[in-house]
């Protein structure tokens, strides 16, 4: 009985503590790529403190918008405040036979890559995440003699409604099944063990290279892929009843949350765009049905990313989802939607105010006479 007494025990002590299945839902705003768009246009968007921020109304350019969020994350933000805040509390739960998400939301150039992945010399998510679970597996080793801990990655990409396997590249469609525990599962996906932290490093970084060199040949496919990372924690008690409790870490680089299907800036409207990518349009429901929490059924079996994280979204599971957003004009409905969705279970905090300068021609310095927050009040 051992790994499904486990596993009750995992849900009867989340159940215990009451926690909720609220998905925490954080900001990051990435700073201008070019530092001449910062000084003719401004922003289309800001920050206002540590979890507000505004945008220009697309209505009325005279006002903004302003919405809350569990975290904002300004374009200061560095990588490891954005993983010191956001992602670092959940990861000791993976270690107690729980499951956790990380996603990153957004349109396709705002920074979900650099926030998962990063680069060689500010790495993201990903791996400091995996360095953390190493770290706190050697603690829990000097402390815990009595239990024995294994970590090991699996590593897919959802791109047409299909799972595909990115450490076996040659790969076809896999099944996504449930076990009789309601542990989602699939047959066939490639497990590798880890030892420790440059393992998995060697064996990551060809398959996500192998990703992007895919990516520009076929068109924007990273761009509607979703790309997952599973980092999964078995924990086994050496001695009689050799309990085991399996944990599992999902980090989650989401496709695009444009609308594929708009061309061009002309005639640009703002679309509930339900056909843009079925798993993402599913995950949003799935994240407003447990953020309202108003106990109707969560509809994770609707697309392949929702049914491959229903274990992991809502329940004893911790999930954080980072949407990010740019500063500039040209993604100003990207970002408007972005922000809705992310914000659509927790309302819009405050009717729109009045802005005076919004739209004020930008003056030689290029610093654009944006009234002070509270010159013009909240209006309400
Ligand atoms: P996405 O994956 O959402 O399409 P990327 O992560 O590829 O977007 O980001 C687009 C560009 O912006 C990349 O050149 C990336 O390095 C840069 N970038 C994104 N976020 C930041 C940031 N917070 N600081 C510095 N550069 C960033
Ligand atoms: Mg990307």
């Amino acid at each position: 009985w051992t790994s499904e007494m486990a596993q009750r025990v995992a849900v009867n002590d989340a159940a215990g503590s009451k926690r909720t299945a609220r998905v925490r839902v954080a900001v990051r705003l990435r700073p201008y790529m070019d530092k001449q768009d910062e000084k003719s246009e401004g922003p289309c968007v800001r920050g206002l403190g540590p979890q507000t921020l505004e945008i220009v109304n697309w209505r009325n350019a005279t006002e903004t918008l302003q919405y809350q969020f569990d975290v904002f994350h300004g374009e200061q933000t560095t990588q490891q405040e954005v993983f010191l805040s956001s992602v670092k509390p959940i990861i000791p739960h993976i270690l107690n036979g729980q499951n956790a998400s990380v996603f990153a939301y957004g349109p396709t150039g705002a920074g979900k890559t650099h926030t998962m992945l990063g680069s060689q010399e500010h790495p993201g998510v990903i791996p400091r995440a995996v360095r953390e679970v190493f770290q706190l597996v050697r603690t829990q080793v000097k402390d815990q003699d009595d239990w024995e801990f294994s970590v090991g990655m699996s590593y897919l990409e959802i791109y047409n409604e299909k799972v595909l396997d990115l450490l076996s590249p040659n790969s076809q469609d896999l099944p996504i099944r449930e076990d009789k525990d309601k542990n989602i599962i699939i047959p066939g996906l490639t497990h590798t063990s880890l030892s420790s932290f440059s393992d998995f490093h060697t064996h990551f970084v060809p398959a996500s290279l192998n990703r992007t060199t895919a990516s520009t040949k076929l068109n924007q496919r990273s761009s509607r892929s979703h790309a997952i990372l599973l980092i999964k924690v078995v924990k086994c008690q050496r001695v009689p009843p050799h309990r085991q409790q399996t944990g599992k870490l999902y980090l989650v680089d989401l496709a695009g949350s444009e609308d594929n299907r708009r061309t061009g800036n002309q005639g640009i409207r703002l679309k509930e765009s339900g056909a843009i990518n079925l798993s993402l349009f599913t995950l949003s429901k799935v994240v407003d049905c447990l953020n309202t929490g108003n106990g109707g059924r969560v509809p994770y079996r609707d697309s392949k990313l929702t049914r491959l994280l229903q274990d992991s979204l809502g329940g004893s599971a911790h999930s954080v989802m980072i949407t990010n957003i740019a500063p500039e004009y040209k993604y100003y409905f990207d970002t408007f939607t972005a922000l809705n969705f992310a914000a659509k279970s927790k309302q819009i905090i405050n009717r729109p105010f009045v802005r005076e300068t919004v739209m004020a021609p930008t003056n030689a310095a290029g610093k654009r006479s944006r009234e002070e927050q509270d010159a013009g009040g909240s209006g309400e």
